[in-house]
């Protein structure tokens, strides 16, 4: 295994080629890398070598890694990842950037109250199930336009995109992001604020070429960064 900082190194060359390949400009796509499972030394070496955004799917061992003095204050942005209970929002609420795993209307309901009682403005994705398979989180594409109405209502807390995992075949998992950059341009057509809703999350380190490709602003990379989990 190469070390982090040249694993991190290679992937946004990897970025930048394939933005080039298909005209978009790599400021576009943002790297977030996935650091669950791994120790917070981990993270610190990623940090080190200039990598800002982590993302994290364990709520119990997000609040380890946020609550390290070792990174604290440093101006690391945690993502949360992870499937997100609705009685673990309270745990996290104010500690994240941005929750990718939001996949019902209830979950979203619980997060703009305790965004209100906080006094907070959270910023949330919507998981949405692509590739239909019943062992993967999210929600059914049809189901995202049925309740985009009542999550615009929601005090405090803002829509900004979709994530999805993709099938493990790329070119079933290519389809699949294709399938998620059009559903956002759906919701934007019935958003009230559609400018706000800009983020793709999508591609991992087996398929995060296919994303970009396909649009997508933030890719979730793991394994390639810090290796097998
Ligand atoms: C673990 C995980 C990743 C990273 O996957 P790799 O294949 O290791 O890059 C990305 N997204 C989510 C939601 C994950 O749980």
């Amino acid at each position: 295994m190469e070390s982090i900082a040249t694993n991190i190194e290679e992937i946004r060359e990897q970025i930048t080629a394939a933005c080039i390949e298909v005209g978009r400009d790599p400021a576009e796509v943002r790297l977030i890398a996935v650091s669950k499972t791994h120790p917070a030394s981990l993270v610190r070496e990623a940090f080190a070598a200039g990598q800002i955004e982590f993302g994290e799917s364990y709520v119990q061992e997000f609040l380890e890694k946020y609550d390290d003095s070792l990174l604290e204050n440093k101006g690391i942005e945690w993502h949360f990842i992870g499937h997100l209970q609705s009685n673990k929002i309270r745990s996290i609420i104010g500690k994240v950037s941005l929750i990718h795993g939001i996949d019902k209307l209830s979950t979203a309901e619980e997060l703009s109250k305790r965004a209100l009682q906080h006094n907070l403005r959270v910023d949330y994705l919507l998981e949405v199930n692509t590739s239909g398979e019943a062992s993967k989180y999210g929600m059914a594409p049809e189901e995202v336009l049925s309740i985009a109405e009542a999550l615009f209502t929601l005090p405090n807390i803002f829509l900004r995109g979709l994530m999805t995992i993709a099938s493990p075949e790329r070119v079933k998992a290519q389809e699949e992001f294709r399938q998620l950059r059009t559903l956002l341009e759906a919701l934007k057509a019935v958003s009230p604020d559609s400018s706000k809703l800009t983020e793709l999350s999508m591609g991992m380190s087996g398929d995060f070429r296919e994303a970009i490709h396909e649009g997508a602003t933030m890719i979730r990379v793991g394994t390639a960064i810090f290796g097998w989990r």
